[in-house]
């Protein structure tokens, strides 16, 4: 065992492929359904929204490793392999016999892991002719990570942002600004799916289901025009695995091996990315690894919602994905971790939990806060409230580990910082935050309206 601070691999040791899970998977999520037939689809029914690559790459159930292209490992160097830290401090504050180490994935030059997916979801966008994107963006992560990559691939970006971020987070839209990005509050008057929205709720405050709407109308109506997700699916889970392959060889170098792995929980891009190359063992019977998927009590689609097909969007433009989900027209309380205010969880993530490969625990917001201030003062870095979700998940771990006297050692994926998200911060210093408990009968509402597919 090491007692190094932290581990660093070199640019050559960037991995050369991703991990595609699903060959491994003992029981296969469900194909994604269309919503008037409920015929699987297939490749070719995502071609008109996606990339030819990225279709490929989402239905890619045989290929377990897919090659990473050169010009992408080249871009990943601008901040990849990104450090494995152990978290001396943290231990220390919590006076824990166990071993608590961070993958830092905010040291990307926009702040978060979003960057894995954006660069090659771009790169193939230019590969095939395309020349202008749109996404959405709740926190403004990942819409600031595609203004990035879009603009180092030469193509232009519309991006709608989840209105309540907009106003929240007005450097997030800066950032993306800077980069050359078109920026739209969402729900806007722009699009048919936005109008309807305004018309039937004038005062919604946009959620990421809005803002995909909007942005796949926008796709499907303009020539030339793709759009790229940044979270729930399948290929993008399959970019984010880089960080769990880096992740091992760093816990290599360190001579340990987790027993327990976190993520923090939207739609499991950044979960699957620290999860997936770990849990091969466990499939293959060579590890018994826990997973821990952390997400906020105010949106507990893992630990509270039901597993049926749903729309990835509100407005219902999207296919079906099985997933586990609150239901598409469940609208999340206006809480400062934008980027877990989603209804649902990818499929594959989705049936690995009903498999019971995983756990998930859900934390109240004030939780989030006072873990991300002691992460902050014992280990100097100002956590992404959604990171917070997993340092507080680590924590509770932590402080078992202490009571049973165990010397454990757990692994969590510290997924942006938050150094655009002060505002949360001062609020919640200023003791204005508060915990929103979601009662029975509201998880109810949103998931009995749900078409009974499975
Ligand atoms: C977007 C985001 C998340 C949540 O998305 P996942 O797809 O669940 O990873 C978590 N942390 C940060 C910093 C993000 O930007």
């Amino acid at each position: 065992m090491s007692d190094s601070k932290k581990f660093l691999l070199n640019e050559n040791d960037i991995p050369t492929a991703w991990y595609n899970i699903i060959p491994d998977m003992r029981v296969k999520p469900r194909p994604m359904i269309n919503p008037v037939t409920h015929e699987p689809l297939t490749e070719e029914d995502l071609h008109p929204l996606f990339t030819r690559e990225a279709s490929k790459q989402e239905m890619n159930t045989t290929d377990t490793w897919i090659e990473i292209p050169e010009q992408v490992r080249d871009l990943y160097k601008i901040w990849r392999p990104t450090p494995l830290v152990r978290a001396r401090g943290l231990e220390k504050a919590l006076d824990t016999p166990a071993h608590i180490y961070f993958k830092n994935e905010s040291v990307s030059p926009v702040g978060s892991h979003k960057l894995n997916s954006a660069i090659p979801q771009a790169y193939y966008a230019k590969m095939e002719g395309v020349t202008n994107l749109t996404t959405e963006t709740g926190a403004g992560q990942w819409g600031a990570a595609l203004s990035m990559a879009t603009k180092m691939m030469g193509l232009n970006l519309a991006v709608y942002m989840v209105k309540v971020s907009y106003h929240q987070k007005p450097y997030r839209r800066s950032i993306m600004q800077t980069y050359g990005a078109e920026v739209v509050a969402s729900p806007s008057m722009s699009t048919k799916a936005g109008r309807k929205i305004i018309t039937d709720h004038p005062n919604h405050q946009g959620s990421l289901g809005t803002a995909i709407s909007e942005a796949v109308e926008l796709a499907m109506s303009t020539p030339n025009c793709k759009y790229a997700l940044g979270s729930v699916l399948n290929h993008v889970s399959l970019h984010q695995t880089i960080i769990g392959l880096e992740a091992e060889k760093q816990m290599e170098m360190a001579g340990e091996y987790p027993d327990t792995v976190i993520g923090c929980f939207g739609g499991g891009s950044n979960f699957s990315g620290i999860v997936f190359p770990f849990m091969r063992h466990n499939l293959t019977g060579d590890s018994h690894i826990r997973f821990i998927a952390a997400e906020p009590s105010s949106c507990p689609k893992l630990t509270r919602g039901v597993m049926q097909y749903d729309f990835g969007d509100e407005a219902g433009y999207t296919p079906m994905i099985p997933m586990l989900t609150l239901g598409h027209d469940f609208t999340p309380a206006n809480i400062h971790a934008g980027g877990l205010r989603y209804h649902g969880a990818g499929s594959i993530v989705s049936q690995l939990k009903a498999d019971g490969m995983m756990d998930a625990v859900d934390i109240p917001q004030l939780e989030t806060f006072e873990a991300a201030t002691l992460f902050a003062r014992a280990e100097g870095l100002i956590p992404a409230p959604e990171s917070a979700h997993a340092i507080a998940a680590a924590i509770r771990e932590a402080k078992k580990a202490k009571e049973a006297g165990e010397k454990r050692v757990i692994l969590f994926n510290l997924s942006g910082h938050g150094l655009i998200d002060m505002t949360a911060y001062d609020r919640y210093l200023s003791g204005d935050l508060t915990n929103y408990e979601l009662t029975d009968e509201e998880v109810k509402a949103s998931t009995d309206s749900l078409e009974k597919i499975i």
